[in-house]
């Protein structure tokens, strides 16, 4: 209608629910490497996705390969799983951009905006991305944050660049640099958890849900962390010497 044309392409995402069980997974499981995030809803079905139908379509159903694809998947991480029987299966219709990043800033026409081509992603993106929309149209320019996502990106050649898996990288020394990274990071996060879970750490209790701070009980397990958390940047630094760690 405004004259402006949208580099999107609109994919099929499909879900889908087993029959409900008796709770047997409290997170969400998401594995890149075989591909598919599954979690147990509080009725006891469980939830499970994977990737996109790589055909266009406003069809609001997807293929059967990414469904097997994605069993499959499952199976991998869980084969107990192989006996529940699946319940149903939907699609939902995503819109992509070329580089899989959105567009969030002004577009040609004065006056008119544009926050979408989120992707597969675009639930959990709201809250921040809707601050940023609300910044671009009150300011009428956008927020450093979203600056570089708009849409002459597509034709300038400046795309959102994004980190690739370690499974990428050519260099066998670099891969193994990573991991060590990788595996300073879930120590880290599992220490973390453990400490939660455990109530060493705990959230302080001024009722404000923003507030950052939190306390250690006793006060000698915040070195535990921060050990763990040098680790990760002395990991980090090996891989890429040029990094100047923010703090020690
Ligand atoms: C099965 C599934 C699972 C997902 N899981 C997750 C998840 O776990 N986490 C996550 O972050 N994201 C998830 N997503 C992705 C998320 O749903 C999308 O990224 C998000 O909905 C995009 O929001 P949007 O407002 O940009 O677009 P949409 O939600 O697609 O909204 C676009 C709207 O525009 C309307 N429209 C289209 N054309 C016209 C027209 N010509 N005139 C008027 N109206 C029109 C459509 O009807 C629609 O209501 C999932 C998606 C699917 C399908």
């Amino acid at each position: 209608m405004a004259g402006v044309r949208l580099p999107l392409q609109s994919h099929p995402l499909q879900a889908l629910v087993s029959e409900p069980v008796k709770p047997v997974l409290d997170c969400v499981v998401m594995s890149n490497t075989v591909h598919v995030y599954v979690s147990q809803s509080d009725k006891g079905e469980l939830v499970m996705g994977a990737g996109i139908d790589a055909f266009n379509s406003y069809a609001q159903r997807g293929s059967f390969p990414i469904i097997e694809a994605q069993i499959a998947a499952t199976l991998e991480l869980f084969p107990i799983f192989s006996r529940l029987k699946m319940l149903r299966s939907w699609a939902g219709i995503v819109d992509v951009s070329p580089d899989a990043s959105p567009i969030i800033g002004k577009l040609p026409v004065a006056g008119l905006y544009l926050n979408g081509g989120w992707g597969t992603g675009g639930f959990k993106a709201t809250p921040g991305a809707a601050h940023l929309f609300a910044w671009t149209i009150a300011h009428d320019e956008p927020h450093p944050i979203n600056a570089p996502f708009t849409i002459e990106r597509f034709r300038d050649g400046h795309l959102i660049d994004r980190i690739p898996s370690r499974h990428d990288l050519k260099s066998d020394i670099l891969r193994t640099k990573i991991q060590a990274v990788e595996r300073g990071l879930s120590r880290l996060r599992a220490k973390y958890d453990e400490m939660t879970r455990s109530r060493v750490l705990r959230h302080c209790r001024c009722n404000n849900p923003n507030c950052p701070t939190y306390f250690f009980d006793p006060p000698d397990a915040a070195r535990e962390l921060e050990r763990l958390r040098r680790d990760v940047l002395t990991a980090f630094r090996d891989a890429y010497p040029a990094f100047k760690p923010p703090s020690w």
